[in-house]
């Protein structure tokens, strides 16, 4: 008589079908950084004139769609007296959309009445058009879910910075062999339609076929990105050793065989610097030329912590897939996690203490840790080693004890886990180990030897 399982779980990284939907890999080629010595200063000077105009005209052209979709559905749909019956109001917005392919066509026209736009490669701006498409489809998306909407916004003239190619139209790689003599590195050109050629400096070796190109700037720096697709990449030889694992403030991660991955606390580090440029940015005049040097200093900041948390990521997962064959994590939602906690009042309803800050506190840990892009970044690397990770309830993981499945309250600032049955355990790691043994229960391979269960 067991009508459902106990705890709910589900999977992630099944090998067989994760690495055929995974078969898309993203290769960064860091292209032209502002002091970069591949370029030229008549080159740097022409591109960055390109790639001035060629934002802002992207933009206007982008808000332009915007209010032409808001225009269509203002006067088309709203004025009609029945707008209020929703049935008619369904049928006047399916009639009298402009969708994707209406503003595509219309492009042609545009570029014969605007010719600034005929300098726009026609596949940047048609990506401009799939953009807002995908904008929208994601508000009327949250509206069905019943989610806060977030309509679409128009965008300010520091937004884009970023564009792409969608097909090999508009830009050609062209790598040359360099002599044996310096070590044949091979030197990449990368030349744009309209922008002209740049040199790439690449970060990795591009392998199977570009997919799609995308020009990003961040900062000071630009990428080109190539999204290529590769084959089915070989699984990794069998682990006998599986892992759970506790996502916590104190540490990063505590495993369940007892060791810890420590906190990388860039952002606290970075913060008190990043604080500063802020404050100093809350001086400067709007639009002066002091604040736009701020405004790339507070910018800078981000990117560099935004870079160390990214490697200490990468090396943290490739750390845990390459030594497990199983990896369990709690499946938890960092949203729901995040919140504000509820206003709390006493008996004559007035507002007492209900830990606002001290969670504001946490909160920010959470953030800085990035969880669930840590968790992602796993998950596909698993996918492609062949690897499992699982997800499983978080309910109560830190609550039970790992060896006999009692259940005792524990406050948050209760480090210890010590059970009356003789277990002794640091918090983190029983919980870790919980989360092993749900995963275990959830694949009902709890009865395979593993060093992680001992
Ligand atoms: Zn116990």
């Amino acid at each position: 008589m067991n009508p459902s399982p106990p705890y709910l779980g589900y999977l992630v990284g099944a090998p067989s079908w994760a690495a055929c939907r995974l078969a898309k890999q993203n290769i960064t080629a860091i292209a032209w950084p502002n002091k970069n010595r591949f370029v030229t200063a008549y080159q740097q000077r022409m591109m960055r004139d390109r790639n001035a105009s060629c934002p802002s005209l992207k933009r206007v052209f982008d808000n332009a769609g915007l209010q032409e979709r808001r225009d269509a559905y203002e006067m088309a749909v709203r004025p009609h007296p029945n707008y209020y019956h929703e049935e008619t109001r369904k049928q006047l917005s399916r009639e009298h959309a402009v969708g994707y392919y209406e503003q595509k066509r219309e492009l042609v026209d545009i570029k014969e009445l605007r010719p600034e736009y005929q300098e726009i490669a026609s596949h940047v701006l048609q990506d401009v058009i799939l953009r807002l498409k995908r904008a929208y489809d994601d508000f009327f998306r949250r509206v069905q879910n019943g989610e806060p909407p977030g309509y679409p916004r128009f965008q300010g003239r520091n937004r884009y910075d970023s564009f792409c190619y969608p097909d090999g139209a508009g830009w050609k790689l062209e790598a040359k062999e360099r002599p044996a003599e310096k070590k044949g590195i091979v030197r990449v050109n990368l030349r744009l339609t309209k922008i002209g050629t740049v040199k790439l400096h690449l970060h990795r070796n591009i392998q199977g076929t570009i997919k799609t190109l995308t020009i990003k700037r961040e900062g000071e720096h630009w990428y080109a990105i190539c999204t290529c697709e590769i084959g089915q990449p070989d699984p990794f030889p069998t682990s006998y050793e599986d892992v759970g694992i506790d996502l916590g403030v104190t540490h990063f991660a505590a495993l369940s065989n007892g060791t810890f991955i420590d906190h990388p606390r860039y952002l606290r580090h970075a913060e008190n610097k990043l604080a500063k440029a802020q404050q100093a940015l809350s001086r400067k005049q709007r639009g002066s030329h002091k604040r736009k040097q701020v405004v790339q200093r507070v910018a800078k900041c981000h990117h560099k912590i935004a870079k160390q948390r990214k490697d200490f990521q990468h090396k943290a997962s490739h750390k845990l897939v390459n030594q497990y064959q199983i990896i369990v994590f709690e499946d938890l939602q960092v949203k729901n996690l995040t919140k504000a906690p509820a206003p709390k009042q006493d008996e004559n309803g007035n507002y007492v203490p209900n830990g606002a800050a001290a969670k504001a506190g946490v909160n920010k840990s959470i953030l800085d840790a990035g969880w669930s892009t840590f968790t992602q970044m796993v998950s596909v690397n698993a996918a492609w080693a062949g690897r499992t990770v699982i997800f499983v309830d978080p309910s109560k993981t830190s609550q039970m004890c790992p060896n006999c499945q009692t259940i005792r309250k524990k406050t948050l600032d209760e480090r210890w886990h010590s059970c009356e049955c003789g277990c002794e355990l640091d918090r983190d790691t029983a919980s870790a180990k919980v989360i092993l043994d749900l995963g275990h229960q959830h694949l009902s391979v709890g009865t395979r030897p593993t060093s992680a269960t001992a």
